[in-house]
């Protein structure tokens, strides 16, 4: 099959019209470039997020489904956490040359599965070979209300901190996943507490619905969403707010199939939760009187949200309570490509 042939057969009728016309889709994938009606008076949000093989995954930790859907999730993820609603996504792969077309063509269901799953219409890219390894990239673009996309700069001293989720269990499913060493195979199932964690890490879901209720609310002032560990993602909020944040070890949300997991192989959860990372879930601030009400609506979505900490002038960085009364000042270490 030639190029061509390949792109149709992976991206032709895969969306309903519903969907692409809803995004205002004038001209899909097939040619030089896409057309889209903006929705008037809204501004355009863009980003654009990487995986290649064996830096961000491996065959042994994820399907190629998985990789699909995790290359999307993470793109839309950025677009979630400005507040802003995702609507187009353009997709980059570069394909080993040794990579069976099924492979090819699982990637693309777990892609679509996403897109799908958020309303997101795919509307172009680009197909190239690659030697070895398969580098996908996912340019995700939304919208967002002018003036009020949630920056993560927005943070200002007497805010609580909270996170949506249970942040850490994509990293304890990825401990999990490295240390065994198996190939990973599509059907096989897994027993709790294992299944919450391979999920977790492999089918991450970005937080469209919460960001947008946060932005909504108009109650919301910073936001950033969790890829590098709380402990990391509290350090972006708190430097480009030019602020110190408090963290509560007591008020953490660890999933009890985390803290089960943790147990078995004798490691503290809050390493997960703090310096890992891939979970997509938002972190931000908010005033403390809107903390019930604004949580109370994103918990009406059935995902936890949990204030954790506080965001104060007396000091810069990030700095954690602990449960037995010490205080700590926290590593901003999340995983540095660059180290
Ligand atoms: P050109 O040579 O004009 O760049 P391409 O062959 O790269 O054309 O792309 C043809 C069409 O297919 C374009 O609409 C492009 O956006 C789309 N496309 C190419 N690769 C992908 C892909 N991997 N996923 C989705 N759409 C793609
Ligand atoms: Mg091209």
């Amino acid at each position: 099959m030639d190029e061509f042939g390949l792109i149709r057969s992976l991206t032709h009728g895969r969306q309903s019209r519903e969907l692409l016309s809803k995004n205002g889709v004038v001209v899909g994938i097939g040619d030089d470039s896409a057309v889209t009606a903006p929705s008037p008076g809204q501004h355009t949000v863009m980003s654009c997020d990487t995986m290649v093989q064996d830096v961000h995954f491996k065959t042994i930790t994820m399907n190629s489904a998985d990789v699909g859907f995790k290359a999307m999730a993470a793109a839309v993820s950025d677009i979630a956490a400005m507040g802003a609603a995702p609507r187009h996504a353009l997709v980059s792969i570069s394909i080993p040359k040794r990579l069976p077309v099924t492979a090819v063509n699982e990637l693309y269901e777990g892609l679509y599965a996403c897109a799908d799953a958020f309303g997101v219409a795919v509307i172009g890219g680009d197909t190239t070979s690659s030697p070895e390894s398969l580098v996908i990239s996912v340019t995700a673009v939304g919208e967002a209300e002018p003036g009020r996309a949630l920056m993560r700069s927005a943070a200002r001293p007497g805010d609580i901190v909270f996170v949506t989720g249970w942040p850490g269990c994509s990293a304890a499913g990825l401990d999990y996943l490295l240390g065994r060493a198996v190939a990973s195979d599509p059907d096989e199932t897994f027993a709790q507490p294992l299944e919450t964690l391979v999920r977790a890490h492999r089918r991450p879901l970005p937080r469209v619905e919460a960001g947008r209720i946060l932005l909504l609310s108009g109650r919301c002032h910073a936001l950033n969403d969790v890829s590098d560990g709380v402990a990391s993602e509290a350090w972006e909020i708190a430097e480009a707010s030019a602020c110190g944040i408090w963290l509560d070890e007591a008020s953490l949300p660890v999933h009890p199939d985390m803290t089960a997991y943790a147990a078995e192989t004798r490691r503290n959860p809050l390493d997960w939760l703090l310096f890992g990372g891939e979970d997509y879930e938002l972190i931000g601030t908010m005033p403390r009187m809107y903390a019930e009400q604004v949580g109370g609506a994103v918990q009406a979505t059935g995902l936890p949200f949990t204030v954790i900490g506080e965001v104060t002038d007396s000091f810069a960085g990030v700095r954690m309570r602990s449960s037995d009364g010490r205080t700590e000042t926290l590593d901003k270490k999340g995983y540095n490509h660059f180290a």
